[in-house]
């Protein structure tokens, strides 16, 4: 075989594709209940987009981002998350003149440069949403129970909620002077990567994903008793409106998301069942600065977003997802001069919504009805001289056997009451 798919990327095979559609259309028709709608952003962006979206010292825009010039020079990145273009779209298109909340969502593939692994890949698709315009706690809450109810409804099981608060831009200093002073006393342990956020982003040493560093902070103090008061308040409102909902959250200290742009509420919707560090199905938060980093009116807004390979693979893992396949019709025509005829029966049934195949390399009844089977056709439906001299076809129930004559006429009416069974 001469080419393989790019390491990192996989085919999503026909066999996958019920479970993803499952995914997108309850994820679809949940944000609807909650009012947010759709929007579709181009796959790629400039990259400036991104470096001064997501920050400079993060890992997506040191190491993961695929950028290159155009035929035209410009610096172009394939996205690697939603959310700067979705402020991006918001802000050109101004969606803000409304006055009210844009609550939106998005769904495609993204583009990290990560080392492949089971759950993660270098092209992945998330599923996202975004609410602009709203400042208070309940929003949070909002979005929070709206992705939980999702997972619910895609029966996810042993999901639980992460939750902190890294404060906003004014009592960011005092977060961050607290964790150096924990940090310092084992800096030299840290790698010389790490060693280089220390000063300038220690925020950024937290969100790392050696497993190491990870255990030594799980001794940090916590995060919450450097907050500013108002800070203190919105976080805790939004653990009261969570609480109220039964929400099962833990608040994480050492929660951080790997985007620079988030402030105040930062959240992880985890499953047991998704392996150690991959176990994140959705990340999210707020990010009350954003648009006016990209030099739009004050908005605070918050979202989460989700990776759909990840869902798959718990709802397949877990086997919470049977496909039911709709009964499909084989056309089987009884001699060379019978195909015309079929071919146009084959044609006004698909008309009518009804889902049959055939395969005219076979010419006799014995051959149809193996290809009937290999397709898994509920029924075959044969046409001959005979048949088409009475205006009728032969319906052979492919499980039982049993066959039936029905009218040309009534075969289409026949048909769609047997798909609703
Ligand atoms: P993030 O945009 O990093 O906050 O990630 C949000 C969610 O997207 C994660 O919880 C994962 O479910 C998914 N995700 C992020 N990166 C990858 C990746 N490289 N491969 C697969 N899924 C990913």
């Amino acid at each position: 075989m001469k080419f393989t798919a790019p390491r990192g990327t996989k085919d999503i095979l026909p066999q996958d594709i019920p479970v993803w559609r499952h995914i997108e259309d309850t994820a679809r028709q949940t944000f609807c209940i909650y009012g947010f709608n759709e929007i579709r952003t181009p796959i790629f962006e400039s990259t400036e987009l991104f470096e001064r979206g997501i920050g400079d010292d993060t890992d997506i825009i040191q190491k993961e981002m695929y950028t290159f010039l155009d035929k035209g020079n410009r610096s172009i990145t394939l996205r690697p998350e939603g959310t700067a273009p979705v402020v991006r779209a918001f802000l050109q298109n101004k969606l803000y003149s409304s006055g009210q909340t844009s609550k939106l969502f998005y769904s495609g593939p993204m583009f990290r440069y990560e080392r492949p692994q089971a759950g993660r890949y270098r092209q992945f698709h998330q599923i996202g949403v975004e609410n602009l315009g709203a400042d208070h706690p309940s929003a949070d809450a909002e979005v929070i129970a709206m992705g939980f109810h999702l997972f619910e409804k895609l029966k996810i099981k042993n999901l639980k909620v992460y939750i902190n608060s890294i404060g906003d831009a004014i009592c960011r200093p005092v977060v961050e002077e607290r964790i150096k002073q924990f940090l310092a006393l084992n800096l030299k342990n840290l790698s010389p990567d790490l060693q280089k956020k220390f000063e300038h982003k220690p925020l950024r040493i937290l969100d790392s994903k050696d497993e190491k560093v990870q255990l030594y902070l799980s001794g940090m103090p916590n995060m919450i008793d450097s907050l500013s008061q108002k800070s203190k308040d919105h976080f805790n409102s939004v653990l009261d409106y969570l609480t109220t909902l039964k929400i099962p959250f833990e608040v994480r200290p050492t929660l951080v998301r790997g985007l620079e742009y988030y402030s105040e509420t930062v959240f992880e919707i985890v499953a047991d069942d998704l392996d150690g560090a991959k176990n994140t199905l959705c990340g999210g938060g707020r990010y009350d600065k954003l648009v006016e980093e990209f030099g739009g009116p004050k908005t605070p807004a918050v979202g989460f977003a989700f990776g759909v390979e990840r869902a798959a693979l718990l709802i397949q893992k877990q086997k919470k997802f049977k496909t039911k396949l709709s009964p499909n019709f084989y056309v089987a025509p009884l001699g060379f001069s019978q195909q015309s005829r079929c071919f146009k029966l084959i044609n006004d049934l698909r008309k009518h919504g009804i889902h049959c195949e055939f395969d005219y390399s076979k010419t006799d009844l014995k051959g149809h009805l193996k290809v009937a089977n290999q397709l898994s056709a509920s029924h075959a439906i044969i046409y001959g001289e005979n048949e088409a001299n009475k205006k009728a076809v032969l319906i052979k129930d492919m499980t039982t056997g049993a066959q039936t004559d029905m009218s040309l006429r009534k075969l289409p009416g026949y048909l769609m009451k047997l798909c609703l069974l």
